[in-house]
């Protein structure tokens, strides 16, 4: 074991007008498909798969943990509609616990069964669904993105019916670890109530867990737009498009998380949607950036409720420039050279976006072959890498020093919408599990 258990119920010093007691649904099966066992043992747990299933398919407490499953209050915009009628519908916060550097993480769950929050919903999730969230999180962290780690997928042996899956399709609970459950959205959700108190309570909460280097709710929101920015520049990085960026799914922590309908680019492209949902291209690749300040508007909106509105239009304001350096950042590091400082890392950044809008060279491909700045002389993109952009951006890639890092991987690791259907199919059809296994070692480092 490397760490110690540290259970840490800190949720319940909110009281319960933040949550409600949620019971697990009886599943007729518990098939364990998927689970961390770094993770867990970094947080001090040393699980056998009968404990897997017991804890988290059954969701029998954990020791000295939550001792009932609490479903989170919030509401949320909706593809820019107030939706006061959310909240976990699907899920649960089923535990806390600390790490080996004493930071706070949730264990909380997608498919657990119906809450108070689900509406006319089932409460639960496709197999397929939770494959999906395992994948994005393997392949994000691969990336860079500061994501939600997926620390277990159980199959449960229901048939459920969707519209956007060949149905009745195969049930799951997946159980997350991450850097807090709270979203923008459960700001929201007390400043409709006009609950001072209650806003102060759980902007109190966060500062304590999540940023305990500031004093004041206007500091903490500062943090916020930095880390958000953050979040979304590399986002921008790895080509990924969430789909569903709604304050309801936005963590207070800047941890990306709650994977629906999301793709990766197959090549550049800013009208790039992922959700089937988004007529307008909402949450189209190009418009996150604007999508996560809108976010971030609605949060300080709340928060103004109990903070003073100059430091929040100037925490607002940090936004722009905290992106762009974010994006300098996150391109250089997935190029592996150095940076030459933010004027010159802008110029680059904004020729690789021509280069790549001119070429289509597939986007995995394109960040592979230049990795460390010198080009890859076997790569089977070698026709895409001419003409005037092209050049333009070559000419500046020169003048930044490679890191001296090796490539991250030996192929582009790549996780675009057919490959998932390709390595779902089998799983489908003859329950063969290994295309599945095999593009999460894809994600290993070389
Ligand atoms: P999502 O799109 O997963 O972020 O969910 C948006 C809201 O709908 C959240 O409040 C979810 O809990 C709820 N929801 C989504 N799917 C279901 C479902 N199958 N059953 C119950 N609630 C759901
Ligand atoms: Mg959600």
């Amino acid at each position: 074991m490397t760490g110690t258990y540290r259970p840490a119920t800190a949720i319940l010093a909110l009281g319960d007008e933040f949550y409600d007691p949620a019971t697990p649904a009886d599943f007729p099966q518990t098939i364990l498909r998927y689970h961390d066992e770094d993770a867990a043992g970094a947080l001090g747990l040393k699980l056998d798969d009968d404990d897997w299933v017991r804890h988290f398919g059954r969701f029998e407490a954990l020791p000295d943990n939550l001792s009932e499953p609490l479903a989170l209050r919030y509401h949320g915009h909706q593809f820019r509609q107030y939706n006061p009628e959310i909240g976990d519908g699907r899920g649960f916060l089923f535990a806390q616990l600390r790490d080996g550097g004493g930071r706070l993480l949730d264990l909380g769950t997608k498919g657990s069964g119906t809450t108070p929050y689900s509406r006319r919903g089932d409460g639960r999730l496709t197999l397929l669904g939770g494959v999906r969230e395992v994948l994005a999180t393997r392949y994000l962290e691969h990336l860079g993105v500061n994501t939600s780690k997926s620390f277990c997928l159980i199959e449960t042996g229901e048939e459920l019916t969707r519209g956007d899956e060949p149905s009745p399709t195969r049930s799951a609970v997946l159980t997350r670890l991450s850097h807090s459950h709270i979203r923008f959205g459960a700001f929201q959700r007390q400043a409709y109530f006009q609950n001072r108190d209650n806003l102060a309570a759980l902007s109190d909460y966060c500062r304590t867990h999540f940023y305990p280097d500031t004093e004041s709710v206007e500091g903490m929101f500062a943090q916020v737009v930095a880390r958000s920015a953050d979040s979304v520049a590399s986002w921008m990085a790895a080509g990924f498009v969430h789909g569903v960026m709604n304050t309801d799914n936005m963590n207070i922590t800047g941890e990306t998380f709650d994977y629906g309908p999301y793709r990766f680019l197959p090549h550049f492209d800013p009208n790039f949607t992922a959700a089937y949902f988004d007529h307008q291209g909402l949450y189209a690749f190009g418009r996150q950036p604007e999508a996560m300040a809108w976010n971030l508007a609605q949060l300080a909106q709340s928060l103004s409720l109990i903070a003073e509105d100059q430091a929040l239009i100037d925490a607002m304001d940090s936004f722009a420039p905290l992106y762009q350096a974010a994006l300098n950042t996150h391109f250089l590091r997935r190029l592996q050279v150095e940076s030459r400082g933010f004027d010159e890392d802008v110029t680059l950044v904004r020729a690789i976006f021509k280069f790549l809008l001119e070429s289509q060279t597939p986007w995995p491909d394109a960040w592979h072959d230049w990795q460390g700045g010198a080009g890859r002389a076997d790569t089977p993109q070698l026709h895409d890498y001419r003409g005037a952009a092209y050049d333009d951006w070559l000419e500046l890639l020169k003048h930044h020093t490679p890191t001296g890092e090796k490539p991250d991987t030996e192929r582009p690791a790549s996780l675009l919408y057919d490959e998932i259907g390709a390595l779902w199919e089998p799983i489908a059809a003859d329950d063969d599990w290994s295309a599945f296994e095999n593009k999460l070692k894809s994600f290993d480092r070389a």
